[in-house]
């Protein structure tokens, strides 16, 4: 019987695919397909792997100590039957054969299964044997591990899907974390749900950049959705139906054909300069979270990458973090990949909901951090890690030698950090002209995200070169909502009226005094604020590649003069969202018919 989640819209699109549950603990784990000419070698692997554990097992009963409990013994005795039973083996070689999972998907896609199953038990002496399944299951996925066989150690490998050649698969998850998301970038999946997550949690954040349809916050949908079910994700509605009937099916199947045609169309924009219908030029820049995807911002048309949310090269990583080297050659790859359009590298940016891999030592300060996302976040945490922060200033420095390279400050809000990350970069400076390495003029910036830094504007005016409004945080520290807790996700409101004051004011001082001001949070990319924040002065805006084209044609049927004689009205109003549709509508029904340019 068919059934709907309700949870967040936060990728558009509609996706359609069969579930694959993946557990949290179990995200890392490798998914890939393999090829139908490997699928028996596959099961050799398992069967190998099941071989050694079954050894490893039997040589911990022989060597357990006579006086040892008889308990120890019997448990060993029920992880040998759990190992040798069909329910596990013969069900997970059936992931294989049929559907060309690799080995270790097979075996966590059958543990959700028959973990499900020991939940509903009554009997609570079977109910507990869920434990010792896993327990299996885990010293199963060590042997693999040691002797990984996917094509690319473990990388979610995109083109294999044509070997499977049946049904696309949608994830299911009660939380990801945006590292863990990050290896699915590449992946197999057409689209996401999760339980947990608001709308601009950096998880919703990065599926929006792999551009598939995805719905967080849908609470119980891990629980309730089966491994292999039929799964529709209404990215645009925030809804997930389960089994629908096949007249639903049908239906989301014609909406998912429109939309395809939708961006089909939109992406003929691509060449098209961003000018409204009175003329005004707007830079339409593009947010990265990997050197890789500046082909994806080029490819969308951006004129520049407005934020290259380096964090993403900290994450994933085996405990240690990326030094200067690495860092530079990653940055020069997204600078040479622009070929000569501005790149705007931000300075590291962990905390809050983006942690450091679990073995790292910087990380295990997080973890006692009450609340992460007040806590040692973004420029603070690179301010006490001065080695750390010394690198990445060079790293970025020394791209600069081979693009136009801008850098942005995450987070500040004392002036003794505006201080201390001037000082910083005055040394990197140094250190680099004695050592001979080259770098060119980078333009300096600071985010404006947190309301003490939108209220001592001037200040912040007088230290940089320009400045991004990070609308994400903005709104989260100016409403005192946790952007990533979908329990208080109604009350995440980018209409808010003191929020849009805070946006406007900061735009109109930063133009009067001169500097270049963008916003690079996710406002930006939503065409629903474009009217408004054109309204209001903003010339420069910076989003997902995905997000370019709707916002590109927003921009070609905008009259900025039109707009800013009615913005005053909207941010006035208690309830701008409906204010914004009435005033603006009179302007688009005033607006001359767009050029040829801009018919779709
Ligand atoms: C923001 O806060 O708006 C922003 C762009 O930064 P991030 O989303 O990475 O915190
Ligand atoms: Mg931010």
């Amino acid at each position: 019987m068919g059934f709907q989640v309700f949870g967040l819209p936060v990728s558009r699109g509609i996706a359609i695919g069969r579930a694959v549950l993946v557990s949290s603990s179990r995200v890392d784990v490798a998914h890939y397909f393999v090829d139908p000419a490997r699928v028996e070698a596959e099961i050799d692997r398992l069967r190998s792997a099941r071989d050694e554990v079954a050894q490893e097992l039997g040589t911990l009963q022989k060597e357990l100590p006579p006086d040892a409990p008889h308990e120890l013994s019997a448990l060993l005795d029920v992880h040998l039957m759990l190992l040798h039973d069909e329910t596990l083996t013969g069900a997970t070689k059936q992931w294989i054969r049929e559907r060309h999972y690799n080995a270790e998907w097979a075996l966590s896609a059958q543990l959700e299964v028959l973990a499900r199953q020991f939940d509903e038990m009554d009997d609570e002496y079977l109910r507990e044997r869920k434990a010792d399944l896993e327990q299996v299951v885990e010293r199963l996925l060590r042997v693999l591990a040691r002797d990984a066989g996917a094509p690319d150690s473990g990388v979610p490998v995109v083109g294999a899907r044509d070997f499977a050649g049946e049904d696309p698969l949608v994830l299911v998850a009660s939380d990801i974390a945006p590292a863990d998301l990050l290896q699915f970038k590449r992946s197999v999946f057409t689209g996401f749900v999760t339980d947990v997550g608001g709308r601009t949690s950096h998880t919703a954040i990065v599926a929006r950049s792999m551009d598939i349809p995805a719905v967080v916050g849908a609470r119980e949908a891990s629980r309730l959705i089966r491994q292999d079910d039929w799964v529709v994700i209404d990215g645009d509605a925030g809804v997930v139906i389960v089994n629908p009937s096949a007249i639903v099916l049908e239906e989301y199947r014609f909406r998912q054909r429109q939309s395809e045609l939708e961006r089909a169309r939109l992406s003929r924009l691509r060449h098209t300069p961003a000018v409204t219908l009175d003329g005004q030029h707007v830079e339409l820049l593009a947010n990265i979270e990997l050197p890789g995807d500046a082909a994806a911002a080029l490819e969308a048309g951006a004129v520049g990458i407005g934020l290259f949310r380096s964090e993403f090269l900290f994450l994933n990583r085996e405990g240690d973090l990326p030094g200067e080297e690495e860092q530079y050659l990653a940055y020069r790859e997204a600078v040479e990949a622009m070929r000569g359009l501005p790149v705007t590298i931000r300075t590291v940016d962990v905390g809050a909901d983006k942690s450091l891999d679990r073995m790292s030592l910087h990380e295990l300060r997080h973890e006692h951090t009450l609340n992460p996302a007040l806590g040692l976040r973004a420029i603070r945490w690179s301010l006490s890690e001065p080695d750390m922060f010394r690198q990445q200033l060079r790293a970025i420095l020394r791209a600069s030698a081979h693009g136009k390279v801008r850098m942005l400050v995450p987070m500040l809000a004392h002036v003794g950090e505006i201080r201390q990350t001037v000082e910083a970069l005055q040394r990197a400076k140094s250190e680099l002209e004695r050592a001979g390495h080259p770098y060119t003029d980078v333009e300096v910036g600071a985010m404006i995200e947190v309301p003490a830094a939108a209220l001592m504007l001037p200040v912040f005016l007088r230290h940089f070169d320009f400045v991004s409004i990070g609308t994400n945080d903005l709104i989260q520290y100016t409403l005192a909502i946790d952007r990533a807790d979908e329990a208080v996700a109604h009350l995440y409101d980018p209409w808010h009226p003191a929020v849009l004051r805070l946006v406007a004011e900061t735009i109109a001082q930063a133009q009067r005094a001169g500097r270049g001001v963008s916003v690079c949070g996710e406002m930006a990319g939503d065409p629903a604020f474009t009217d408004l924040l054109l309204g209001v002065g903003l010339r420069s805006f910076s989003m997902h590649p995905s997000q370019l084209p709707a916002v590109k044609q927003r921009v070609l049927r905008a009259d900025t003069r039109r707009l800013a004689e009615r913005v005053g009205a909207v941010l006035t109003s208690e309830d701008p969202q409906a204010a914004s549709v009435t005033q603006f509508a009179v302007v688009a029904a005033h607006a001359p018919a767009p050029g040829p340019a801009t018919v779709l």
